[in-house]
């Protein structure tokens, strides 16, 4: 007898996908400049905007969400402008990585993983070196689990006429509060396959009024993601892109995003506050030592130590293979040190629940001393609250 397992996909990317979405996608092909797509893609727009809280443009880029970060970089520079990474983890040094390869002069500030950027030592840093154009940042740091305080780090930028303020938020958009709007932000930048609930391939980026002044200057070099040609193609009636779009997983998305606005961002804000809390109380109570802080805004992704003496690659391999539970490891100098849990998108209790149960299983497996059933009840509890 074949026993089929039942999977369970907790990474922070890509994310579980809505079965309305996933069949929108298998639905018959469609023209991009016609009627029916333009209906779709008009839909698609207002409600990233609401997403991403904004009334200025949204583009999508065929792209994965580093598409998103390099099209800002070669979209907002020119060659030799002194840029400021602030850097908490892998995703942080993926801004400077990008800048440096566009022959930016990156001011690098390195924050301990699993701290928050220290804003303080930032605003320094800037008074430092008035000439910088550009702050880049991460809201929430998918390989450390912390998310950052965009909103202060954006107060600092603010005021500088000459700066700009360029944010990741690929894992934290449609997770964890976001304001573009509200908050100043000049770019924003995030993709399809994490809170959005959408497959991946899509990247997106939020454009502001202050940003369009440094595109007007930028000689960096640019086709593809020239936004010049983004805009253009945008103000059409409906709206088109300048190349082939991907159609079916816009379309896709088009049906997550409904279900956002159906569930309301601030209630979804709440339910991934309410996952991240129900697992860290999981995670403490069978005795694991959290990486990620225990703080409220931690409502994207956990991240857990590994006990003594086991490597965390074990723990994700039998989680997968015996219990068809996906979870994530730890990222460059985290490898085998930490695994991680995503909780960012179309996440309930129930799989929170299912994934500390298997992960009691899988740490008495590796002859860790687990109470059976005690992430799970105080998780519950949680919930229950
Ligand atoms: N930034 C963050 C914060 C991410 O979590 C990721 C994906 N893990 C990326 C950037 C890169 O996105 P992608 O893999 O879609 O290129």
């Amino acid at each position: 007898m074949t026993f089929h397992k039942k999977h369970y996909l907790m990474t922070p990317g890509p994310t579980p996908v809505p079965e309305k979405s996933l069949l929108a996608q298998a639905r018959n092909m469609i023209h991009h400049r016609g009627p029916e797509y333009g209906e779709i893609i008009s839909r698609v727009l207002e409600d990233l905007k609401y997403v991403f809280q904004t009334k200025n443009d949204v583009f999508i880029l065929t792209s994965s969400g580093t598409g998103g970060m390099e099209s800002a970089v070669a979209n907002l520079f020119c060659r030799g402008d002194k840029v400021v990474v602030a850097s908490t983890g892998n995703f942080g040094d993926r801004w400077a990585n990008i800048a440096n390869a566009f022959g930016l002069n990156v001011i690098k500030i390195d924050f301990d993983w699993g701290t928050k950027v220290n804003v303080e030592k930032v605003a320094e840093t800037l008074e430092n070196h008035p000439d910088a154009k550009g702050l880049f940042c991460t809201h929430s740091e998918t390989s450390t689990g912390v998310v950052n305080d965009i909103k202060s780090l954006s107060s600092i930028v603010r005021e500088r006429e000459n700066t700009i303020i360029v944010v990741d938020a690929v894992s934290g958009l449609g997770a964890c509060e976001l304001r573009t709007d509200d908050w100043s932000l000049d770019v924003v930048v995030a993709g399809s396959q994490k809170a959005l609930m959408a497959p991946p391939g899509l990247g997106f980026v939020c454009v502001s009024e202050k940003a369009w002044n440094f595109i007007e200057r930028s000689d960096l070099p640019k086709f593809y993601w020239d936004y010049k040609k983004y805009k253009k193609s945008i103000q059409s009636i409906p709206p088109q892109s300048p190349f082939t779009p991907a159609i079916s997983t816009i379309v896709a998305l088009g049906e997550s995003l409904k279900m956002i606005q159906e569930e309301g961002l601030e209630n979804i804000w709440e339910r991934h506050r309410i996952l991240g809390k129900a697992t860290r109380e999981g995670i403490k109570a069978m005795g694991l030592t959290l990486f990620s802080p225990d703080d409220d805004t931690s409502c994207a992704v956990t991240a857990v130590y590994s006990p003594d003496g086991i490597n965390s690659r074990e723990i994700v391999r039998i989680l997968r293979e015996k219990h068809a539970v996906t979870i994530a490891g730890g990222q460059d100098k985290l490898k085998g040190l930490i695994f991680r849990i995503g909780h960012c998108g179309f996440f309930t209790h129930l799989d929170i629940i299912a994934t500390l149960s298997a992960l009691e299983h899988t740490l008495k497996e590796l002859g860790v001393n687990v109470t059976s059933g005690s992430g799970v009840t105080a998780a519950q509890k949680v919930f229950e609250e």
